[in-house]
């Protein structure tokens, strides 16, 4: 079953709900006298991140879904650009471009936690059904913006990746990599399976 199939009605209920609504949170969330950005601060690795994304989308749009992988690979570079990440349409992974992501974490370290919040969003709402790559930004933006305040990079990220990265090319969702040599799993990185967040 496509998974563009299993969640059509609520997909379509929140992108009305998401084109009418005027975001007020200028603050960010705060979730148990923590905020989400202090939350970002405080994880360890993807495993940690992609937790709190989904929390996070859970959060906000009321669901998501278990049982996903998290590969590294060399996803090459496209038009002289980079791809972030990407998620193979009806597949259980995303798969993380690990040349662009090594060189953050190595070269801006106030980019890195963010910058892997964002792509990981990012993908996570394709893998729920979205395919239109408008529409994904759009409710990236507003999830980032709700979780973190205006002022947060990751919102700001989200409104306008130019800004900070250049180069990210963000392929349309028929896309998949011309090379893509193996894909290393990151272990552990579904826990949601053994442990669930409300
Ligand atoms: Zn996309």
């Amino acid at each position: 079953m496509k998974l563009e199939e299993k969640f059509p009605f609520e997909i379509k209920e929140e992108r009305k709900e998401i084109e009418n609504r005027k975001i007020e949170n200028v603050e960010g969330m705060t979730i148990a006298g923590k905020t989400f950005a202090e939350r970002l601060e405080k994880t360890k690795g993807l495993s940690d991140i992609f937790e709190l994304v989904k929390r996070g989308v859970r959060k906000v749009l009321g669901f998501g879904r278990a049982g996903l992988n998290l590969g590294l690979s060399d996803l090459g570079a496209p038009q002289g650009g980079f791809i972030g990440a990407f998620y193979p349409v009806g597949s259980n992974i995303i798969v993380m471009n690990k040349t662009p992501l090594r060189r953050i974490r190595e070269t801006n370290t106030t980019l890195y936690k963010p910058y892997v919040f964002h792509v990981l969003l990012h993908e996570y709402i394709h893998s729920l059904g979205m395919t239109n790559e408008e529409m994904t930004r759009k409710i990236a933006y507003e999830i980032s913006h709700k979780l973190f305040g205006q002022n947060h990079i990751a919102t700001k990220m989200a409104k306008n990746i130019v800004k900070f990265l250049p180069n990210l090319v963000y392929p349309d969702a028929s896309w998949t990599p011309p090379t893509m040599g193996l894909v290393e799993l990151v272990e552990n990185f579904d826990r949601s399976n053994i442990k669930y967040y409300s």
